[in-house]
């Protein structure tokens, strides 16, 4: 195979392979990836790339554990397949290891994406409250900016117009609030002038809206793929006790700052709350196999599913591959790694490094802003660092590119009208080293100076 030309696989790839967001990423240009190694990924070419981004800011345990693989193999060889309409032990294992991590007693269901793990979550809300004769409590608040996903409802919850355009009508009942963004803060404040007013007005739009209709509010931890919008402190506090008084429930999207991205286990974690339901996918298998769950606190579940009386009163939502049983196994093997390895807390310091380093890039003028959050960051490039005139996408994906022909991959995400896009993201592996951030950041800066 490997004596087929770089250019004929390429010319394959036009040919026959649809690739979604060429906006977003370089997939008119794609980097045709045949191996991995550590942190690093090597093309067609034989070129090797230092990986910032995990893959899609999954890969947090680098591209080549082979206990991950043995973990697949070994189960595939035992018991290849079974549906989760019955049961079988990786499930079992990985429901209450998940529970260990999340410090708290819930009950997971196990699918396939994030997206099925956003829309799960969506659906369990509302039956909820049905169960509990409020079906009229049926509305979600999300956060614009913020992605939860591509299908009807989780791309409805999602508040990125630039991937809704031409889909609409997206399934009914999802409102958007401003997202918390401190840099250039919708309520016009400054860090030092900042009352939490993002926070607040999730209060007005519950008053508006009418609390009574309202199942739930999804956010993330820190808004990842809409331009690493890191909270101002206590914000996610004030949204869950909002959320609590207007009855509504609280469900925090893990996927991409779940299993250590930010330096504790889950990001919630980090901010203090305790979510009614817990979305994750991504790095529960290190991204080696697809898999993600929905966890639902057990008083939730007691309250409203556990019913023997109500024929109605189940989840009634199943699919094939959800739960997989070599996802599972790939996924308690990702964990034993991660504790045996102590991959939390050097995520923490890896992210404590990564923060310190991209300070150097903040005097550069194309330079606006720099965010992070635990080992997850974005810089956000502006024309004109006085008026913060947002950089253009295209000036964006020359940044990329220009990293890239340095052998370092870097993400692009931003404000997501289109052409939005100025927010370039690093979200590496935990297996790089305190030198390799150093590393991507001098990267990054040459690639900026190289544009000036
Ligand atoms: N939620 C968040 C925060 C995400 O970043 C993503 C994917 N980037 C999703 C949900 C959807 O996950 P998936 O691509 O596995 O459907």
């Amino acid at each position: 195979e490997a004596l087929r030309g770089v250019s004929s696989w390429m010319e394959m790839d036009r040919r026959y392979v649809w690739h979604g967001m060429v906006t977003h990423q370089a997939a008119k240009n794609p980097l045709a990836i045949v191996a991995g190694e550590g942190a690093y990924v090597v093309d067609l070419d034989g070129r090797r790339y230092l990986d910032g981004m995990a893959g899609l800011w999954c890969v947090n345990l680098g591209y080549s554990q082979p206990k991950l693989a043995e973990a697949a193999y070994a189960q595939l060889n035992t018991m290849p397949y079974y549906p989760l309409t019955h049961t079988h032990l990786p499930a079992i294992q990985l429901a209450e290891r998940l529970n260990e991590w999340l410090g708290a007693e819930y009950r997971v269901f196990f699918s396939n994406s994030g997206s099925e793990a956003n829309e799960v979550a969506f659906k369990i809300a509302r039956q909820y409250h049905a169960q509990r004769g409020e079906a009229h409590r049926w509305k979600i608040l999300s956060r614009y900016r913020a992605y939860h996903g591509n299908t009807m409802g989780a791309l409805a919850a999602s508040g990125q117009f630039d991937r809704k355009y031409r889909y609409e009508p997206l399934a009914p009942g999802f409102v958007h609030v401003p997202p918390p963004d401190c840099y250039r803060c919708p309520f016009g404040r400054t860090p030092s002038s900042c009352r939490l007013e993002c926070a607040h007005h999730i209060d007005d739009v519950m008053r508006w809206e009418m609390d009574e209709t309202v199942a739930a509010m999804v956010l993330e931890p820190v808004i990842t793929g809409g331009g690493v919008l890191v909270p101002p402190e206590g914000y996610l506090k004030a949204a869950e006790e909002i959320c609590h008084r207007h009855g509504a429930l609280l469900i925090v999207d893990e996927v991409i700052c779940g299993f250590g991205r930010t330096g504790a286990p889950f990001g919630h974690q980090r901010l203090g709350v305790k979510p009614d339901i817990v979305t994750m996918a991504k790095g529960i298998t290190s991204g080696y196999l697809p898999l993600a769950a929905t966890a639902v606190r057990k008083d939730l579940y007691d309250a409203a599913f556990a019913r023997d009386d109500d024929e109605h009163a189940h989840l009634r939502h199943v699919n094939t591959f959800g739960g997989h049983p070599a996802a599972c196994a790939v996924a308690l093997a990702t964990l034993d790694i991660m504790e045996s390895e102590h991959l939390v807390d050097r995520a923490r310091d890896l992210g404590d490094a990564l923060a310190r380093e991209l300070e150097r890039l903040r005097g550069l003028p194309a330079v606006g802003d720099v965010r992070s959050f635990g080992f997850l960051a974005g810089v956000e490039l502006v024309e004109d660092r006085d008026a913060k005139t947002p950089a253009t996408a295209a000036f964006a994906s020359q940044v990329v590119a220009e990293c890239r022909k340095r052998g370092v991959i870097v993400g692009k995400t931003g404000d997501t009208t289109p052409g939005g896009h100025n927010v370039i993201t690093l979200c590496p592996p935990f297996v790089v080293s305190e030198e390799e951030v150093r590393h991507m950041v001098d990267v990054l800066g040459d690639a900026l100076d190289a544009l000036m």
